[in-house]
C-alpha cells in the first residue's frame, strides 16, 4: 500500500520524521510536505501561482518539498505517485481539537485526501510546555495505525494525543460548543499597536469530545465527513419554507 506522509508544520518537522518512521511498517512511503510551516493554513490552495516539487534529503525515507499548502501537497504528491490509498498528516505540533479543525492544515490535508478519493488521517499532539518527546509517541502511534489502516471504512479520521503517556483510546466527537479564539493586543518595540489572534484554554468540558479524551489523558479518535449540511435544519426548512413557490418574478 502507498502511504503518502505530509504535515502543516514543514517538511523538516521532527513529528513528520516520527510519523513516517512508523508508517513505514504498514506500507510504501513517502513524504511530500510543506518547505515552510503552515500550521493554520486551513484548506487553502495555491491557485495564482505555480508549485513546485523538489526532491530533499530526508534520512531513510523518499522525500519532497513543495511551495504550497497542505492541501497542494497531497494533490501534488497524488500526481507525482500513483495509486496512494492512504495519507497520514502530521505528527502536528499542535493539538487540533473542537474549532481547530476548521483551521487546521493538518486537518486539510487529510480531507483533501478524502476529497480526492483516498483515506485521510490527521495525527496531533499538544505542543505547549515541555519538549515533545516523539520516541515516547511511536508505539501509541504504532498501535492506532494497526488498528485505522486496515479500518477502511473510516475514510477521514482525527487522531489527537494527550501530553501525557495515554491512558488509552476514546471515540470522541468534534467539541464545537466552546470557541476559545480570542484577539490579544500588544506594543511592538517602537511602542505601536500589534494583535495576536491565539487560542485560550477552555475550562469547561463537554463529555464525549475530542477536548474531554485529551484532556482525561486519552488518545481521542474522531471520525469525520465532508458533507456539512445539517440535515436536521434541512429537514425542518424544507417543510417550514417551500422555496418552490418563491417567485422572483
Ligand atoms: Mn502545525
Amino acid at each position: 500500500m502507498r502511504i503518502l506522509i505530509t504535515n502543516d508544520d514543514g517538511v523538516y518537522s521532527p513529528g513528520i520524521a516520527a510519523l513516517a518512521e512508523v508508517a513505514a511498517r504498514f506500507g510504501d512511503i513517502r513524504i511530500v510536505a510543506p518547505h515552510v510551516e503552515m500550521s493554520s493554513a486551513a484548506h487553502s490552495i495555491t491557485a495564482s501561482r505555480p508549485l513546485t516539487y523538489k526532491r530533499t534529503p530526508l534520512k531513510d525515507v523518499e522525500a519532497y518539498r513543495v511551495n504550497g499548502t497542505p492541501a497542494d501537497c497531497v494533490a501534488i504528491g497524488a500526481y507525482h505517485w500513483e495509486g496512494v490509498e492512504l495519507v497520514l498528516s502530521g505528527i502536528n505540533l499542535g493539538s487540533n481539537l473542537g474549532n481547530a479543525i476548521w483551521y487546521s492544515g493538518t486537518l486539510a490535508a487529510a480531507k483533501q485526501a478524502a476529497l480526492m478519493g483516498m483515506r485521510g488521517i490527521a495525527i496531533s499532539t499538544p505542543a505547549v510546555g515541555e519538549e515533545l518527546k516523539f520516541d515516547a509517541m511511536k508505539p501509541w502511534i504504532n498501535r492506532l495505525l494497526e488498528f485505522l489502516v486496515p479500518a477502511k471504512e473510516l475514510t477521514l479520521v482525527n487522531v489527537n494525543l494527550p501530553a501525557k503517556i495515554p491512558h488509552g483510546v476514546r471515540w470522541t466527537r468534534q467539541s464545537v460548543r466552546h470557541y476559545d479564539g480570542k484577539v490579544v493586543p500588544g506594543k511592538d518595540p517602537m511602542g505601536r499597536s500589534l494583535f495576536w489572534f491565539t487560542v485560550t484554554p477552555i475550562e469547561e468540558i463537554e463529555e464525549g469530545t475530542d477536548r474531554w479524551a485529551v484532556e482525561q489523558g486519552y488518545v481521542s479518535v474522531t471520525p469525520l465527513r465532508l458533507d456539512l449540511t445539517d440535515e436536521k435544519q434541512l429537514a425542518q426548512a424544507s417543510s417550514a419554507h417551500s422555496l418552490a413557490e418563491l417567485s422572483f418574478a
